[in-house]
């Protein structure tokens, strides 16, 4: 089994076949399973689909091998897996400190957590390692963040975090397993938004928790309902077959675009992990760097005038699909924030953020090129 990658295992399973032929595993359609019976899931009668269904445990098992860990649990959305792990985790006068550049609807999540009493610190991404100290309960960061494709530094957050007792928690949604692989380095749990990379193709929503040992997370899922449906399992299983496949062809098809974007005389400015100031820091346990490439135009009406111009491109949110998708982070993922607030970050309208697809890169390429003519 190479360190990362798809094991033998993760694409052909084990013995979730029940008796029968079929070399792909059936989708467990039922709500309710027969009882008393026993036959088991994680040493539970299986009885009810909230709780456990075999479709879903089989997409936590692959998962598992994936990302490393002992348990995994698969949840209805990548938003479902971040708030049953905060609630299943945090109590009252608990702080987490975080990064302000998560995903907004993460951080809006940790601000609604307040009149619960749960402290929470957000900072620049760059900042997070300063302020974890002794009484901070736990960390949250993403292995690259979005728009601008900072990479976290995940060895040095898991040392200071053991150091003071404080839980990592890593968002490794822009990086996958093929990319990263937190828990190895010593993270306490690994999210993903499924609906990414993981199911690759747009058509599923989907969220994942890997950690170790996850009875308590278990019961919180089962109470708070976000279990994952098994026809979006299924989808997801479907997809992991050619993630790395397709997470290195989104890779080679990024630094191909990279290219052409650093040579481009209207791109004032490109974002991708390999042009970060901290290159050195990067590479400490990251060799590729995903499909998401960010570029700056002279204002947020050239952004705009761009965007309306793509032939090929599609305009739409969300990323990690088998399709090109391009955003206007100041008019969509980060309205809610005020022009300050996006400046702090260094998000100006001008920005543009590109999930480059699966099509041959020269067609994405020419459609780039076509659509900054135009400005
Ligand atoms: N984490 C990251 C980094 C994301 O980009 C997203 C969604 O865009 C999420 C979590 C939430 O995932 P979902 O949309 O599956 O709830």
């Amino acid at each position: 089994m190479t360190k990362r990658g798809l094991s033998t295992k993760a694409i052909h399973g084990g013995d979730e076949r029940g008796g029968f032929t079929d070399i792909i595993p059936p989708i467990h359609r039922t709500a309710i399973f027969l009882h008393p019976t026993d036959v088991n899931i994680r040493g539970r009668e299986l009885k009810y689909s909230r709780e456990d269904n075999p479709t879903v445990y089989l997409l936590e098992r692959r998962m598992m091998e994936l990302e490393g860990g002992n348990d995994c649990l698969a949840f209805s959305s990548g938003m479902a897996a971040i708030s049953t792990l905060i609630l299943g985790t945090l109590s009252k006068d608990d702080v987490i400190v975080t990064s302000k550049e998560i995903y907004g609807a993460t951080l809006q999540l940790f601000r609604f957590l307040e009149k619960f009493g749960i402290k929470v610190v957000a900072v620049l991404n760059e900042e997070v390692s300063n302020y974890v100290k002794q009484g901070v309960k736990m960390v949250f960061v993403e292995t690259i963040t979005n728009p601008l494709l900072k990479v976290s530094d995940i060895p040095n957050l898991v040392k200071i975090c053991k150091e003071v007792g404080a839980i990592l928690v890593v968002d490794n949604t822009f990086a996958t397993p093929i990319l990263a692989r937190p828990l190895e380095m010593g993270a306490d749990y690994v999210i993903e938004s499924a609906t990414k990379y993981l199911g690759g193709h747009n058509d599923v929503i989907a969220g994942i928790l890997v950690g170790w040992n996850l009875n308590g997370i278990w019961d919180w899922r089962k109470n708070l309902g976000g279990c994952l449906d098994p026809f979006a399992a299924y989808l997801v299983l479907r997809g992991l077959k050619t993630l790395k496949l397709r997470v290195l062809e989104h890779c080679r098809n990024a630094e191909e675009v990279v290219k052409y974007l650093t040579s481009h005389k209207k791109v004032k400015k490109v974002y991708y992990p390999t042009l970060n100031h901290d290159y050195e820091m990067v590479r400490k346990f990251m060799d590729k760097f995903g499909g998401v490439v960010s570029f700056e135009l002279e204002n947020g009406e050239k952004a705009i005038k761009v965007l309306k111009s793509l032939k090929i491109i599609k305009r739409a949110p969300s990323l990690g699909g088998v399709e090109s998708i391009m955003s206007h982070p100041a008019t969509s993922s980060h309205k809610n924030l005020s022009k300050e607030e996006r400046e702090e970050l260094g998000i100006s309208d001008g920005l543009l953020r590109l999930s480059v697809g699966l099509e041959d890169v020269n067609d994405i390429i020419n459609d780039l090129d076509q659509a900054l003519a135009n400005i």
